[in-house]
């Protein structure tokens, strides 16, 4: 099959046809989780999105090494150049060491990443496991003049490197609104101009998270790490560096300085960026009540959500809608996404049970074709499910005698729809015999409130029971501070 991937690049703001830089290989470097917190939603969509690009193009037997980073050191509170780090905070307030922090959470976000199914990285680098790779990109920077050094921190010089290139050309904003819009805030005054940003940071007494350098100890700024760690692993000039819209400034933007003003290249070929999630119109935020966790999300526990919705609900809700797009988060749009998830997956077991005929009265090929080239169209997932849902009603034609399939033809229809349903949207069918993966959830969340009610009632012997039969069907309990989790055993 002919495969052309035609992909949109945020910088030069069009659809470009993907011409891997040493095919069969493409590189994608993606930003993954700052580990201080529990996922939430908004981890859910660059995970999805770019798990989508990952299986398609392996699809298309591509090679392909993808790097998804760790943020543990450096993203401080403001998103800038100041503020506690997110993490040292966190480890302050529990009393735990920085590094227990960030392995927590780096196991919480595996986990639930997991669960949806999204395909762990090639690589997964940690900034911290980088601070020699990232003083080297210093010295490089300094070394070509457009860095400064200034009481053992050192900043990028953003004023100097717009001379002679184009800072904002990846966000179109314009360098001279920039330094108008910022003010200089106290304890900034030691950098020449409020739009340079820290590639090193001196530590002050009380941060914890601190190494030896040539200009203090201290820690590395947070852009930097991406330009370390993609250029460590996929060299100087890359195909493709994905990432949320809410990275592309000043994240994005800053790592573009950054590589070129250490390597004089233009490291990534393409940028994609997914768009944000909203919840009933309005933007996810702590301070508005809206902030909904991955677990809450599973669970039905947070008080906006009618239900739990189950993994594979939210995953199909996701790639129902394209990644450029916005996506609102709503009862009845979920409801309505598990209704369409329930309704391809019975396509699909109605087709397996189809017996072919000798003749073909259907045209499988014609759907082969719009399935790849939606796909092929900045991977239209939106497009692609509802030609896979137009397929369910040919599908039910043939089983009831309308229409007729011959061997060729039914093959081709039962390869697609594996091929597409779970090797590149990566559906998961909920667990056998449970009709509804949420059904199973629910029973569940019941008998574990019954043993919790026995437990504080002090009746463990109702409470061991509970346990030790859901063991001998395979369903493990584990206390933890949070409540009881479950998981079936293989
Ligand atoms: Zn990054």
């Amino acid at each position: 099959m002919q495969n052309e991937v035609y992909l949109y690049n945020t910088l030069s703001r069009k659809k470009e046809l993907l011409e891997p830089l040493n095919p069969p290989h493409v590189g994608i470097y993606v930003c993954g989780p700052t580990v201080y917190g529990d996922p939430h939603l908004g981890h859910a969509r660059p995970g999805i999105v770019f798990d989508l690009l990952f299986r398609y193009l392996k699809h298309l037997d591509y090679k392909v090494r993808y790097v998804r980073n760790i943020t543990d050191v450096g993203h401080l509170e403001d998103d800038a150049d100041d503020g506690e780090d997110k993490i040292a905070k966190k480890a302050r307030l529990e009393k735990l060491e920085p590094m227990e922090v960030a392995q927590y959470y780096t196991n919480r976000y595996h986990h639930y990443m997991d669960k949806l199914n999204v395909l762990r990285p090639s690589i997964e680098p940690k900034a911290s496991g980088h601070i020699i790779e990232q003083q080297e990109m210093i010295e490089m920077i300094l070394k070509n003049g457009f860095a400064y050094e200034v009481n053992g921190s050192v900043y990028f010089d953003v004023e100097k490197y717009h001379k002679s290139h184009f800072y904002g050309k990846l966000s179109g904003r314009k360098v001279e609104d920039l330094m108008r819009g910022s003010r200089s805030l106290e304890g900034q005054d030691e950098k020449k101009n409020p739009i340079d940003f820290a590639l090193w940071k001196k530590a002050s007494p009380e941060h914890i998270m601190r190494w030896r350098s040539p200009w203090s100890t201290g820690f590395p700024g947070w852009h930097l790490e991406c330009s370390v760690m993609s250029m460590k692993y996929l060299g100087e000039e890359f195909d493709i560096h994905g990432g949320g819209m809410d990275l592309l400034f000043p994240h994005h933007e800053c790592e573009i300085a950054q590589s070129v003003a250490a390597t004089g290249k233009e490291a990534v070929k393409r940028w994609m960026h997914n768009n944000l999630i909203t919840i009933n119109g309005q933007k996810m935020g702590k301070s508005l009540g809206n902030f909904i966790t991955l677990e809450e999300l599973f669970k039905g526990t947070h008080k906006l959500l009618d239900q739990a919705y189950s993994p594979m609900t939210i995953r199909f809700f996701i790639m129902q809608a394209h990644y450029r797009n916005p996506l609102d988060f709503s009862n009845e749009a979920l409801q309505a996404a598990e209704k369409g998830m329930e309704r391809l997956f019975d396509g699909v077991e109605t087709l397996d049970n189809i017996i072919p005929e000798k003749e073909s009265t259907v045209n499988t090929g014609e759907l082969v074709k719009k399935c790849y080239d939606a796909m092929n169209d900045d991977l239209n997932s939106p497009v692609l499910i509802s030609h896979l849902f137009d397929g369910v009603k040919l599908i039910n034609n043939i089983a009831s005698g309308k229409e007729t399939i011959d061997k060729k033809s039914l093959d081709e229809l039962k390869k697609l729809y594996h091929d597409f349903v779970f090797d590149i949207l990566g559906m998961e069918k909920a667990e056998e015999g449970s009709g509804s993966g949420n059904k199973v959830n629910e029973l569940m969340d019941l008998i574990l409130n019954i043993r919790k009610d026995a437990r504080s009632k002090k009746d463990f012997e109702t409470s061991d029971k509970i346990r030790d039969e859901l063991t001998k069907l395979g369903i493990e309990i584990k206390d933890t501070k949070d409540g009881a989790e479950w998981k079936t055993g293989k």
